[in-house]
């Protein structure tokens, strides 16, 4: 009923040439069908990863401005992404919230200009370490569901899928364990469904990512409210990421 999404984040990384290669080891090995493939990737490789990967994988950007066009030098719109025949974009990162300072107020009018240009929002929300041990995690993800993404209509919200990522999981080689996951995807649920309804939360996505791995893949795909990954490290390497995709 919910679709399941394994995507890659290739943060930034990967020459052209580098690119290329990842892009057709990636193309030489089929997943199952009912799992849907994306890779976010530098925007500067998206007409090559459409080239090579389009009709398997659907492309994504890493990110994306608050406005269309414009006077924004260094800038991508969701309208420009769009042109590229791009179907997703990845909001609210916690390094584009750490490096980026931006907030759950800012990364909401990021997910507005995705919406209007009707593009699925991959969102990512998280606590860090502090937040965690002080017993403040579930209080900090309610508040970027509320801040970020609880403003739109539950028609919207249907281009909404979740990604919880803890800040201390990412790129530490720590992930959640499948329990801690579970509980904070139950969490996240819950809280859908008590600001829309059942069927939102029914059919709302939640992966989970933070060190995901081929060897903890499938205990933490086997949580039943956890519907994929998102993936950082292990997606530069084809063999890795496609063993994570099957996991599910
Ligand atoms: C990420 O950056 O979204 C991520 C999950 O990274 P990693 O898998 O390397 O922890």
């Amino acid at each position: 009923m919910r679709m399941k999404l394994v995507g890659g984040n290739w943060k930034m990384n990967l020459t052209k040439d580098q690119a290329t290669s990842l892009c057709k080891r990636l193309k030489e090995q089929e997943v199952d069908d009912d799992v849907k493939l994306a890779v976010y990737v530098p925007a500067i490789h998206i007409p090559l990863c459409q080239q090579h990967l389009g009709n398997v994988y659907h492309i994504g950007a890493q990110n994306c401005y608050t406005e269309q066009s414009g006077a924004y030098t260094g800038e991508i719109s969701p309208k420009i992404i769009k042109s590229y025949g791009c179907t997703s974009v990845l909001v609210g990162h916690s390094e584009r919230r750490d490096f980026f300072n931006e907030s759950n107020e800012f990364l909401k009018q990021k997910v507005d200009a995705c919406i209007a240009e009707e593009l699925h929002v991959l969102f990512c929300l998280g606590e860090n370490l502090d937040q965690r041990e002080s017993g403040k995690a579930k209080e900090v993800v309610k508040q970027q569901l509320q801040e970020s993404l609880f403003h739109l209509s539950e028609k919207e919200f249907a281009r909404i899928s979740i990604a919880y990522e803890p800040v201390w999981a990412i790129g530490t080689g720590k992930a959640a364990s499948p329990a801690q996951a579970q509980e904070m995807h139950h969490f996240i649920r819950e809280t859908i469904q008590n600001h829309y309804s059942n069927e939102a939360a029914k059919t709302t996505s939640i992966v989970y990512g933070g060190s995901v791995k081929p060897n903890n893949a499938e205990t933490i795909f086997a949580e039943n409210d956890i519907d994929g990954g998102l993936i950082g490290g292990a997606s530069l390497k084809g063999e890795d990421f496609l063993e994570i995709a099957s996991s599910l």
